[in-house]
């Protein structure tokens, strides 16, 4: 069976193409009926927080992308990555290497002046440790292949040959005992028994040293995907400007879980001309060979777009749901949920045809939802209040008592005497639903103004024209 993971570094939030990778890592263990595992990465003791593990976390479950099992703490298995290379020292395949930092920084010096990328030389590759200088702590290097070359056959990439001369004896286990990002992850890979490997193409040169290490202990390699990096919508490297944000930022922009996967997955793999995908849809059909190779643009219009198709097509029950719990992410969220109880949920999940309509994000359904719960008298923006002159007051008093008289309230009702009370007037119907619009809502936009009639009911609607009727 397949098994994936997605190995995040606990540094900050989960970001945008960090999601994207565990999305591709998710959808190719459930294609293939696999797993995928989550691995913390958090050796770097310095960088890593709970914070932000925890951000990661909340991220992940926040898009709906579960793993099997417990998340596995890198560090945690560092007794073990310790053993692996010590084991590879006892096979002959790495050694200690009792360079000091001064040697070291001398190799790296002379590589600069001959404009060389550093390298380390070898030293102690062929050199008996009963040569080693008293009092040094030694690193453990890799004994790399010398000439020919390290094959990365990449899913992706297609092979990425790499000259065996350009990769160095790198370390392995640092003479501080802790193993390098390099080692770790290789141990770790095989020890979860990860088949795929997916994540960003900045870790292609990373493939060919962990080869290296793979072949050195005789272990099977992965499958490698490297997936070219999310750029910006001019085609420069992502950053904050375009959209590098962390997954939170898009959950209080109001975005759906399932759009935002929605629009990932397009991001550097497509099937057709399908853009709008249901998760099922995006299981059955992604496969890691399909994926481009050529690095994606970041473009919000068009997520702005997909969620908003999201919306339309969600159940209005369901929407009415990831609306309500996503509102305490968004900015006036818990001020809407306070005003909240069951007669106004039921309230909510009626006015949603018409409210998402006009919605992009949870957002602007948010905006569009204040009108509902609105404390009276209503507050009227400056458009309302302009609309609502003395002649549209006279006209609300006298349409007010034909609503009045309606028995049975609903959207057809109140549609019958609007429309009949304009004719009768003389009046165009907007010349009526406006006024009307302005006195329900305190704005000049809302839902279908019969809508707003039904969905507000009878005694709220009649309370709020009163208010403003002369
Ligand atoms: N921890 C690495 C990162 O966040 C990923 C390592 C990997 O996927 O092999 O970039």
């Amino acid at each position: 069976t397949v098994i994936t993971r997605f190995a995040p570094s606990p540094t900050g939030f989960l970001h945008i193409g960090g999601a994207r990778t565990a999305l591709f890592n998710w959808l190719y263990a459930k294609h293939t009926g696999g797993k995928m595992l989550l691995r913390i990465e958090d050796t770097d003791r310095q960088r890593s927080t709970p914070e932000a593990t925890a951000a990661i976390i909340d991220g992940l479950k926040w898009l709906e992308l579960d793993w099997e099992g417990e998340p596995i703490s890198q560090f945690a298995r560092a007794d073990r990555h310790r053993e692996v290379a010590e084991e590879l020292v006892r096979r002959g395949k790495a050694y200690y290497c009792y360079a000091t930092p001064e040697e070291l920084e001398q190799m790296r010096e002379e590589a600069r002046a001959a404009g060389k990328p550093p390298r380390y030389d070898g030293r102690w590759r062929d050199r008996d440790p009963s040569e080693a200088p008293a009092g040094v702590k030694p690193a453990i290097r890799i004994k790399a292949p010398l000439d020919g070359e390290t094959v990365v056959h990449d899913l992706v990439q297609g092979d990425v040959r790499f000259p065996n001369k350009d990769l160095d004896d790198f370390i392995i286990l640092r003479s501080d005992g802790t193993p390098t990002y390099m080692h770790a992850v290789v141990v770790d890979d095989h020890d979860m028994g990860v088949t795929h490997v997916i994540r960003g193409d900045d870790h292609l040169t990373n493939a060919a040293r962990q080869t290296i290490i793979y072949e050195a202990m005789g272990w099977d390699v992965p499958v490698w995907a490297h997936v070219p990096l999310i750029h910006g919508s001019d085609g420069a490297k992502l950053s904050k400007r375009h959209g590098a944000l962390g997954v939170d930022a898009y959950r209080a922009m109001g975005y759906l879980p399932s759009a935002l996967r929605n629009y990932l997955v397009r991001l550097g793999w497509s099937h057709g001309d399908d853009e709008v995908m249901t998760t099922e849809q995006m299981i059955e059909w992604f496969d890691v060979k399909d994926i481009n190779r050529s690095a994606a643009r970041f473009d919000f219009q068009k997520l702005e777009a997909l969620n908003g198709i999201h919306m339309r097509q969600m159940d209005d029950r369901e929407l009415t749901k990831v609306f309500l719990d996503t509102l305490p992410y968004i900015e006036g969220g818990n001020a809407f949920l306070a005003k909240l109880n069951d007669t106004r949920r039921e309230q909510l999940v009626q006015a949603m045809p018409g409210l998402k309509e006009r919605a992009k994000t949870l957002v602007e359904l948010l905006d569009g939802a204040q009108f509902l719960f609105a404390d009276r008298p209503l507050t009227l923006d400056e458009k309302a209040a302009a609309l609502l002159d003395d002649e549209a007051r006279k006209m609300l008093g006298e349409l007010l008592v034909e609503l009045e008289a309606i028995a049975e309230w609903s959207a057809e009702s109140t549609e019958a005497v609007v429309r009949d009370f304009a004719e009768r007037t003389g009046r165009k119907l907007g010349k009526v639903a406006q006024p009307l619009r302005a006195a329900l809502c305190g704005r000049t936009t809302s839902p279908g103004i019969f809508d707003v009639l039904a969905v507000l009911g009878r005694e709220e609607s009649l309370a709020r024209i009163r208010d403003q009727e002369m």
